[in-house]
């Protein structure tokens, strides 16, 4: 039975990622308020929160500090822009605090509001700055297949999901997509994960090749894979993928919209993966999405051309209104301090073996092909058979049958294809790491029984 409220929800709002044919009988599970790590919807059921909202709300719900944060700022000067050489003081102490962070060399950070946007300015600055260096055929920029890197135009793009393409009219001209770091699904039979790893890097130098060296300017990739199924890169595959990038001088491009900012126990997820990216976007977890803020972190060499550009054209022509806006910068300054003050990036690693244990213990299930994972982020991925790794029939949705279960059982986790992903708040402690999982796992039996 579909409420009233569900029933205006549906004829009003445009829903991202949902069925708009069958959302209007389903009904949205709307919510009210959060507390921790739990969510309440409109009736005050609780539902433990398995995915920080969208892989963004590290520090759970409730934390006063950034609502004072947030207050004061809008009490002081609640907008002021960084255009035409204006500036203001929680932009500045943010790309400070920022650059201090960065695991490579930093010069500037570039400000904006969603990752989507952070992935745009990207394409934006490769094609920019290989103009200003007096190489305009250096413009390609290769992602990978499954990867997800936003939905405006550009990243759309580079995202590597027929979703994001089909009768969008995309990807743009200059993007390429290589192949995905699966082993469980691309493999070849007895391929170790360093010999896949070393088939990749090189199927990725042909690609290179094929396309011409002096054409391809970047490579982008997210740590972990998330949106496009949690995938967990084979061992050394960045250091093999680097290999390649630097003898064709391509640049690379660090996606760190999910991993940044403790996901995976370092500040960045390319610490954890041996990544030594070009550039840095950043978002979600960057002011535990208590306000909208993203950003491109870039190094001196980048700075420099964008400035000679500037003494040629007269100025760097790119910017959003609410780009470093003081709200929601002074929420970020604070959510940093906050993960270094309480020691956020101890605790994550503290609690990553138990949430790794819970997790790959059900690879032993029915259901699971595999349980993977990294951090404190993982899935499972739904299978008709576990010998061959035979899927079900998309049609069945068993992924999303799974995610349905569970919230009735009083959990929120992410159907994506055939794997269910799971990437709760930093701050969840073990014994909330337990509940997450027996409720998860009472929602597998369930599938398994439906399934059958
Ligand atoms: N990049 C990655 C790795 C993401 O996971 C996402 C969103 O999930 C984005 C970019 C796009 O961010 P946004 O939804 O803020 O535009």
């Amino acid at each position: 039975m579909v409420t009233n409220l569900q029933a205006r929800d549906a004829a009003t709002v445009l829903h991202p990622y949902s069925n708009l044919s069958t959302l209007p009988a389903q009904g949205s599970l709307i919510l009210e308020r959060g507390e921790g790590v739990f969510v309440y919807d409109v009736d005050g059921k609780p539902y433990l929160e398995g995915m920080a909202g969208l892989w963004c709300n590290a520090l759970g719900h409730g934390r006063e500090e950034l609502v004072q944060a947030a207050a004061e700022q809008m009490r002081k000067l609640p907008f002021a822009h960084l255009f035409t050489g204006k500036s203001h003081d929680p932009a500045i102490a943010l790309a400070e605090k920022l650059k201090e962070l960065a695991p490579t060399q930093a010069a500037k950070v570039f400000f904006c509001n969603s990752g989507s946007e952070a992935n745009d300015t990207q394409v934006k600055l490769v094609w920019y700055v290989n103009n200003a260096l007096g190489r305009p055929q250096k413009k390609k920029i290769i992602s990978r297949i499954k990867a997800y890197h936003g939905v405006t135009v550009a990243s759309a793009s580079l995202t590597g999901l027929p979703n994001n393409h089909i009768d969008f009219d995309l990807p743009i001209a200059g993007i390429r997509h290589a192949a995905c770091p699966h082993h469980y699904r691309f493999a070849l039979d007895g391929e170790s994960e360093e010999q896949f790893a070393t088939r990749l890097a090189d199927d990725l130098d042909a690609m290179i090749q094929a396309e011409g060296p002096e054409t391809v300017a970047a490579f982008i990739a997210e740590p972990v894979m998330g949106a496009g199924g949690v995938i967990v890169p084979p061992k050394t595959y960045f250091e093999k993928i680097q290999q390649v990038l630097e003898k064709h001088d391509v640049m690379l491009i660090a996606d760190e919209v999910i991993c940044g900012f403790g996901r995976l126990g370092e500040w960045f997820g390319s610490t954890a993966l041996g990544m030594k990216p070009d550039t840095i976007s950043i978002a979600k977890q960057l002011s535990s999405s208590y306000a909208p803020i993203a950003g491109v972190i870039i190094p001196d060499w980048i700075d420099d051309a964008l400035t000679s550009q500037s003494a040629k054209i007269g100025v760097f022509g790119h910017g959003f209104t609410y780009s470093g806006h003081p709200v929601a910068a002074a929420v970020a300054l604070k959510t940093l301090e906050i993960y270094e003050r309480e020691n956020i990036l101890g605790h994550v690693r503290s609690i990553v073996p138990h949430f790794q244990k819970r997790l790959t213990a059900f690879a032993d299930h029915p259901l699971v092909g595999e349980a993977r994972g990294v951090g404190l982020v993982g899935a499972l991925e739904a299978v008709a058979d576990k010998a061959t790794k035979r899927s079900f029939d998309p049609k069945r949705a068993v992924a999303a049958k799974i995610v349905a279960f569970a919230e009735e059982e009083g959990l929120i986790v992410r159907a994506i294809g055939d794997a269910v992903s799971i990437c709760p708040p930093l701050v969840i402690t073990e014994a909330e790491i337990d509940l997450l999982f027996d409720r998860l796992g009472r929602a597998l039996d369930r599938a398994e029984g439906w399934a059958s």
